[in-house]
């Protein structure tokens, strides 16, 4: 048995899967999987978000509060539980600081992944001048390739991490060109916005003119460029015979803010942008394929949905198979889904077709940002703003309550390693 887990880096539902960006691979995936139009991530930063696809569990029971920190060994990580049932699991990165997910510093073991790859090249930031480690979708999706073929005679789990559509974004020239990106260096925008701001408060709207028509079309760029190479990768699934009966998650670690709330480039914040993510799920076989769920999901789900593939059960509530939603009126419409802010500065819950969005703690931002910080309270499906006090109270007990539920005895390991912090700087999250 194979599955595979994709996840793109900064992915909108509405680049994905929407009408925003080409995406003519994906579609194409899409005619064979299952779309799940309400899916959420339960925060806005790449580490902690992955680990919560790893684990199950949110910031505030992980403890996994930002790329810097490691995950700590007592969690209960999907790969453990595939290694226990005799399952292989191969994880291939485009962004050097995911690879703590194959807790690869700790005592020379590599507990969640049986083959941690090598460290990811530096090829672009060094380019700019700027110390860094990414790599190239094509060339990560071609390290999973390998590393699956190895692997196709016997039961594996390959999760496939693409960065190209987190700034700086990446694009061959010829997507580029297809939406008329405006000339420039790569990157080069953003550079020098970062030292007239002293690298503070990069993704605040004080932009000029240039940099609201470059981001989106930079980012619709990379989203295009990437869709291809998620088709070569299917092309090549395919070819080894085991796309077929292969379960194949495509997902996104998080949202991106594109000129929305003044933001224009980047995920700061718990909008909406930065938090509904695209979510297709081929099951074997095809099954259910074309089909439309609408019920909200979140990243918790991939963890039982996974397990149930292989035939282990996850009886981890509120996690839930994503197979259980189909051909059933058993919904759950009504499961509140939350979310923190990678720092927990914010908190979110959407349940049903409200949205709660709560500031937790600001202490350590406020007044640079505030304007920003302010837009919170209880929100429609459309995004409209709602006066319901009764409403807003209840929504804020969910995430309150859940907060003193699961931090109570939290500690958390972090790591003060200098090239991450570097990396991290220059990408703008500290
Ligand atoms: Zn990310």
């Amino acid at each position: 048995m194979f599955a595979c887990l994709i996840t793109l880096d900064c992915a909108r539902a509405d680049h994905v899967m929407g009408r925003e960006a080409r995406t003519p691979q994906i579609d194409r995936f899409r005619k064979d999987a299952v779309a799940f139009t309400e899916a959420h991530a339960h925060t806005n930063t790449t580490l902690p978000s992955h680990v919560t696809m790893m684990t199950g569990k949110l910031i505030p029971e992980h403890g996994v509060d930002h790329n810097m920190r490691v995950p700590v060994g007592r969690h209960f990580f999907l790969s453990e539980r595939l290694g226990k049932a005799g399952v292989h699991s191969g994880g291939f990165v485009g962004i050097q600081f995911l690879e703590k997910l194959y807790a690869s510093k700790f005592n020379g073991l590599d507990r969640h992944f049986d083959l941690p790859d090598a460290r990811v090249a530096r090829a672009l930031l060094m380019r700019l001048g700027i110390k860094g480690t990414r790599r190239g979708a094509a060339r990560t999706a071609d390290r999973a390739l390998r590393w699956i073929k190895k692997h196709r005679s016997i039961d594996a789990f390959c999760w496939l991490h693409l960065f190209d559509t987190h700034m700086f974004y990446q694009a061959h020239s010829r997507w580029r060109k297809y939406y008329n990106v405006p000339e420039g260096r790569e990157g080069g925008y953003l550079a020098d916005h970062l030292a007239r701001q002293n690298l503070v408060a990069f993704h605040i709207l004080r932009g000029e003119r240039r940099h609201l028509e470059y981001y989106p079309r930079m980012y619709k760029a990379a989203i295009s460029h990437t869709d291809e190479v998620v088709g070569r990768f299917f092309d090549s699934l395919r070819a080894m015979g085991l796309y077929d009966e292969a379960l194949i998650i495509v997902t996104g670690d998080h949202g991106e803010n594109l000129t929305e709330h003044g933001v224009y480039c980047g995920h700061p914040l718990l909008f909406d942008e930065t938090i509904r993510v695209p979510l297709l799920v081929k099951f074997p076989g095809r099954q259910h394929a074309c089909e439309e769920v609408s019920d909200p999901v979140g990243h918790q789900d991939l963890l039982p949905t996974v397990l149930r593939h292989f035939k282990l059960d996850c009886n981890r509530e509120p996690c839930r198979d994503l197979g259980s939603f189909l051909g059933t009126l058993d919904r759950q419409a009504e499961r509140p889904l939350l979310a923190f802010h990678n720092k927990m500065f914010q908190g979110a819950v959407r349940k049903g077709p409200w949205t709660w969005v709560e500031n937790l703690d600001l202490t350590e931002v406020l007044p640079r940002n505030r304007a920003l910080y302010d837009e919170v309270g209880l929100f429609d499906a459309g995004g409209c703003k709602v006066e319901s006090p009764s409403l807003a109270a209840r929504m804020s007990r969910i995430l309150n309550d859940f907060i003193l539920r699961t931090q109570t005895s939290h500690v958390v390991e972090g790591v003060e390693e200098e090239a991450i912090k570097v990396q991290l700087r220059e990408l703008g999250y500290l």
